[in-house]
């Protein structure tokens, strides 16, 4: 059985991703930051369905938290399925963005990429299996009025997918990265309307975290083996 890591567990594209590994026969880690309890009923509801899973908590932007958690957790075997979903946004026009509000989310989707995933690399890479996907955004792709901070972090990780793959390519792991458009989550909520949404998305409506979650199982699964360095959007149609 594989061991995956899913950051951000506790959040709504992450549950999914989870409720998907686990149901794709791994054991899952679903992890969280301030909510626990959220993450510690779905690892429940995951082993009340016959799954396998267990609820971890840290904060991506702690980098002795990170190691420490993490080494602990690779002491025996290797977490072989790393999917890097913690992310936040805090939107405003470049004018008037607070320096503050550049730092954290670049701090929580950039640099919680790399304090994750360096301490699960070379256990991965001893394994000679591993699966890293990323969730970025179209943002990172096409860019987005007042997600300039959001935009750089997830574009930045695009850029760290494609280096990260070329090192990691003969060794049998895989890293790419899955670009969502607009997903119904607590993240989307409010910031777009119906209407906002027809405008913006081909399709004329929303995707679901399972969407998302499709497209990390199937880059995820031995079926995807020849695939890296890649971004795989599910947006409907945006791009
Ligand atoms: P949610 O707000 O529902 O979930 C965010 C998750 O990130 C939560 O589990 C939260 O943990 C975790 N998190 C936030 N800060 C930290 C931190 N400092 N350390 C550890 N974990 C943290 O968001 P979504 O499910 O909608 O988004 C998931 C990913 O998908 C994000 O990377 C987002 O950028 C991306 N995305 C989402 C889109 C959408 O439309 N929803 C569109 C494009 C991309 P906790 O709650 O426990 O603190």
């Amino acid at each position: 059985m594989k061991r995956a890591l899913v950051t951000g567990g506790s959040g709504g594209i992450g549950a999914a991703i989870c409720r998907r590994l686990a149901a794709d026969s791994c054991h899952v880690y679903v992890h969280a930051n301030r909510n626990l309890a959220r993450a510690s009923a779905l690892a429940d509801e995951i082993r009340a369905a016959g799954g396998a899973a267990e609820a971890v908590s840290f904060d991506v932007t702690d980098v002795a938290a990170c190691r420490a958690t993490l080494e602990a957790l690779v002491e025996s075997e290797p977490i072989q399925i790393l999917v890097n979903n913690a992310g936040i946004h805090d939107d405003a026009v470049f004018p008037g963005m607070r320096a503050e509000q550049w730092h954290r989310v670049l701090d929580v989707s950039l640099n919680g990429f790399f304090n994750v995933t360096q301490p699960l690399t070379l256990p991965m890479i001893r394994s000679r299996w591993g699966r890293i996907v990323n969730i970025t955004s179209v943002a990172g792709l096409t860019g987005n009025r007042g997600q300039a901070n959001y935009a750089a972090a997830k574009g930045a990780l695009h850029a760290a997918t494609k280096s990260l793959s070329l090192e990691l390519a003969s060794r049998g792991v895989t890293v790419n990265a899955v670009a969502p458009g607009v997903i119904r989550t607590a993240m989307s909520d409010g910031v777009f309307d119906d209407a906002s949404i027809a405008a913006l998305v081909p399709m004329k409506r929303a995707g679901q975290p399972e969407d998302v979650a499709s497209a990390v199982a199937f880059l995820a699964s031995d079926q995807a083996s020849y695939i890296s360095g890649q971004v795989l959007s599910v947006n409907g149609g945006m791009i």
